[in-house]
């Protein structure tokens, strides 16, 4: 416990270096021994080294060194440390408010448009992104593809909806008028005194005329309605020239005076539904034969083309005024009203969507004056598998 020398500087400083127990038994024990300890009120570094004698351990060396640096640059370390940290934190977080708002915005674009068109039913809105093809680039091109998507169906939709009301309000219109016909030959039979016997004739036939036009007028717009449902035709081979054979057979019936020629008919097949076939030739021919004066002509024709089989029924007609071709297909669309004979002009417009149904078209050629070419085109079938059935109704029953 006895302190031997001391350099000057503790001699200066009357310091006494600390020397503990446990430094006192590692020392003396042989072995050298560093701490840490605070000497007058600063950090020191102690190393003790013991001092041997002809191998016995008789005093302790000890050399101290001050920690004050190693303590400052500790500090300023821990300062930097908090300061930059805190600092770089608050820049990291900026810079990633910002990338995230600059990465985002395309989606808040989507939403914004997305509650606009929620809003206002525009759905001619698109959302502009220019940009890498990554997952905000392909989940705004989806986006803007949907949006085509629902314009076009939401379009579609509207214009169903106005044609359904158009149609509505035309077939209401149509049936009012033989309604009020009826009803005003119901009067005049309830009169009082009663009206003479061969005025009641002819009220009574005009009654028979009108309800027959309206029980053709409903036939033909629950035919229009079935098919507007989308109800599915058949599709199988049917031998036409028979069927066509028959149908002339049966006109010619109804209209003994024309010159209706369905002669030399080439043996084909199409792929169809028979009675849509038959209907659809029944109102071509039925027009032929309103259209067409007795001393005219009317030609079922039959010719095959690459993939298909084209029926072509001719008349020699008054013929239809080019402005009135392009209006002849629409529902409710008639010519001359006087030579229509009764008919709603939903004949052409039933013939056209039962042949679109079965994959075909129907084209129309005409000069007034000199007649009217109607031709359909349906898909050829290579065999036929049943013959026609001969026509059950006659033409202006089945219409
Ligand atoms: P409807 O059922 O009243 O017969 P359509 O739809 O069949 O009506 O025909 C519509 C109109 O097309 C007719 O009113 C007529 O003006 C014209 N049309 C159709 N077929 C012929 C034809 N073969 N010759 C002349 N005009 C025709």
């Amino acid at each position: 416990g006895q302190i031997t020398s001391r350099s000057d500087n503790l001699v200066e400083k009357e310091v006494i270096l600390p020397f503990s127990d446990e430094a006192s038994q590692t020392v003396f024990g042989g072995q050298p021994w560093f701490e840490k300890n605070e000497v007058q009120g600063r950090p020191m570094l102690i190393y003790s080294k013991p001092v041997f004698v002809d191998g016995r351990v008789i005093g302790a060396l000890q050399v101290a060194r001050s920690l004050d640096d190693y303590v400052q640059s500790q500090n300023t370390l821990r300062q930097i440390l908090i300061i930059g940290s805190s600092v770089s934190t608050v820049i990291a977080f900026g810079i990633g408010w910002m990338l995230a708002g600059i990465a985002l915005r395309p989606i808040d674009r989507i939403t914004h448009t997305a509650q606009a068109i929620g809003a206002e039913r525009d759905f001619g809105r698109r959302v502009n992104y220019i940009g890498p093809h990554d997952e905000i680039g392909r989940l705004t091109t989806t986006f803007n593809e949907m949006l085509t998507e629902l314009q076009s169906a939401y379009r579609q939709e509207a214009q169903a909806l106005q044609a359904q009301r158009r149609f509505v309000a035309d077939a209401s219109h149509e049936l009012r008028t033989p309604l009020t016909t009826i009803r005003g030959n119901i009067a005049l039979l309830q009169r009082e005194p009663p009206i003479s016997n061969e005025d009641r004739i002819a009220v009574l036939s005009d009654m028979a005329d009108e309800s027959e036009r309206m029980s053709r007028l409903v036939t033909d717009l629950l035919m229009l309605a079935r098919a507007d449902a989308g109800r599915p035709l058949r599709s199988e081979a049917v031998a036409i020239k028979p069927l066509i054979e028959d149908l002339c057979r049966k006109v010619k019936v109804l209209a003994p005076q024309h010159n209706i020629d369905c002669a030399d008919l080439p043996a084909l097949s199409v792929r169809g539904d028979e009675d849509a076939i038959k209907q659809v030739l029944l109102i071509l021919l039925d027009n032929a034969r309103k259209f067409t004066s007795p001393r005219g002509r009317i030609t079922v024709s039959l010719t095959e083309q690459a993939e298909q089989v084209a029926i072509q029924v001719r008349d020699t007609g008054i013929g239809i005024d080019p402005t009135a071709l392009p209006q002849i297909f629409e529902r409710f669309y008639r010519g001359d009203v006087s030579r229509t004979g009764g008919g709603a002009g939903l004949g052409l417009a039933i013939a056209q969507t039962l042949v679109k149904s079965q994959q075909g078209t129907i084209a129309v050629e005409s000069t007034p004056g000199e007649g009217s070419i109607f031709t359909i085109t349906l898909p050829k079938a290579e065999t036929p598998q049943r013959a026609s059935e001969p026509v059950a109704a006659a033409v202006t029953q089945n219409r």
